[in-house]
């Protein structure tokens, strides 16, 4: 086995620049480094941006959909629904709560959770579902929306907390890690469905480094600006005042109300985020469209390719991930096919590995033939490479190394 001489093409890295720097350095030299007005100013521009009241920016979209279950008070002998297909944090999150994560299978065309199947698993124990918008495309907010709002499944509803009562119906908790800036019916993600809750990790299309926001779009019967606050000091170990507000002179006392949590975002990464967001829409998400219609000019009309739905009446996606699939192949011939292309020097991946065959769930009782769909869009599925500096060059590369 030998490596191609070609210079390596890389999976996502992230896009840093001057301008990156630049404000990064702004934030270390205004003295304030911790939460502060940089993250005040992020979120009102997210807010601003999905079209939702309110968004609390946390230190990561794990912690993001965790505090979440937690202010909705999931706890021991609660189910939470979740796809079989999706990353770890999605159902982990449920596991430290206490409660069950219930997995359904996924759409065969366009990898997400599938509606029928959420149905099917509802009991009198469902507290929360949790789509996931898969490589950046919408899930069917509509029908789902519909689903908890439906007599029957209301009926089943248990409350077990003042909050539940109030809601009176399943949560609807939007994992939204993949989708900043996709469209459904016109609307963006974040004012989709009750909660939604965006990452900016590293990988992702929208970076802080590390970093969520958690945008809240409850129906009008809850006080979201009072929520938004009880969030601010609930993911501060639940401390009355901030160090900000603490810094007035003579402001020092302060009081705790509840065992809160340790997951706010600083503003130094704050400062990535706002640059990042101010060239995204326009700039960002136009780049990634461009790769992802490029390799589907290539790869469309070529039989031994299916390629991955993004754009249809209703939905435009974020173009997070370009999911390619493959047909009439093996999972082992799938993974001797990306060792193949790393001999080019290419890095691809696959999203993701099925949470029902990684060793935590399988040890606990998931199976994976229990999901047929997750499996076979799994073993058939290879992701390209896509960020922002992603050359044409690189993209030809990249077609010509998956077609040989
Ligand atoms: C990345 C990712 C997360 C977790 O995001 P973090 O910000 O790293 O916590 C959750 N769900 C999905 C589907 C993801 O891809």
């Amino acid at each position: 086995m030998h490596h191609s001489n070609l210079p390596p093409i890389p999976f996502s890295p992230p896009r840093i620049d001057d301008k990156t720097i630049a404000e990064i350095t702004a934030a270390l030299k205004s003295g304030w480094i911790t939460t502060g007005p940089r993250v005040k100013e992020f979120e009102k521009r997210i807010a601003q941006y999905v079209d939702v009241e309110k968004v609390v920016c946390v230190n990561s979209a794990s912690a993001g959909l965790e505090l979440m279950l937690r202010w909705f008070g999931v706890q021991e002998g609660d189910e939470v629904i979740v796809p079989a297909y999706t990353y770890c944090a999605t159902a982990n999150v449920v596991v430290h709560c206490g409660a069950k994560p219930v997995m359904v299978d996924v759409n065969a065309d366009d990898f997400n959770i599938n509606i029928q199947n959420i149905e099917k698993a509802i009991t009198e124990k469902t507290k929360v579902i949790i789509p996931v918008d898969f490589a950046g495309y919408p899930c069917d907010y509509d029908e789902l929306n519909q689903l908890v709002n439906k007599d029957s499944i209301r009926k089943k509803f248990k409350p077990k907390t003042l909050i539940q009562e109030k809601l009176g119906r399943i949560l609807i908790l939007s994992d939204a890690a993949h989708s900043v800036g996709a469209t459904y019916k016109g609307k963006r993600t974040g004012g989709l469905t009750d909660i939604t809750v965006f990452s900016f990790h590293a990988v992702k299309n929208l970076t802080t480094a590390e970093g969520g926001a958690i945008c809240l779009n409850l129906p009008s019967s809850f006080n979201t600006e009072e929520i938004y606050k009880h969030l601010c000091v609930k993911s501060l170990h639940g401390q009355s005042k901030d160090a900000l507000s603490k810094t007035q002179i003579g402001n020092w006392r302060y009081d705790v109300n509840e065992a809160g949590y340790k997951c706010n975002m600083t503003d130094i990464l704050a400062a990535i985020g706002l640059v990042e967001l101010e060239r995204y829409e326009n700039d960002m998400l136009v780049k990634r469209k461009h790769i992802f219609d490029t390799y589907s000019n290539a790869f469309k009309k070529d039989e031994r390719f299916e390629i991955p739905v993004y754009k249809t009446n209703t939905k435009t996606s974020s173009y997070h991930v370009y999911p390619l699939r493959l047909k009439n192949i093996t999972e082992n011939e799938r993974d001797a096919m990306i060792q193949k292309i790393a001999q080019q020097n290419i890095s691809v991946n696959v999203h993701f590995i099925p949470l029902p065959m990684l060793s935590f769930y399988k040890n606990n009782g998931y199976n994976i033939l229990d999901f047929p769909v997750a499996y076979y869009n799994y073993a058939r599925e290879i992701s390209l490479p896509i960020f922002y500096d992603l050359t044409e060059e690189q993209i030809e590369r990249v077609i010509a190394a998956v077609k040989s």
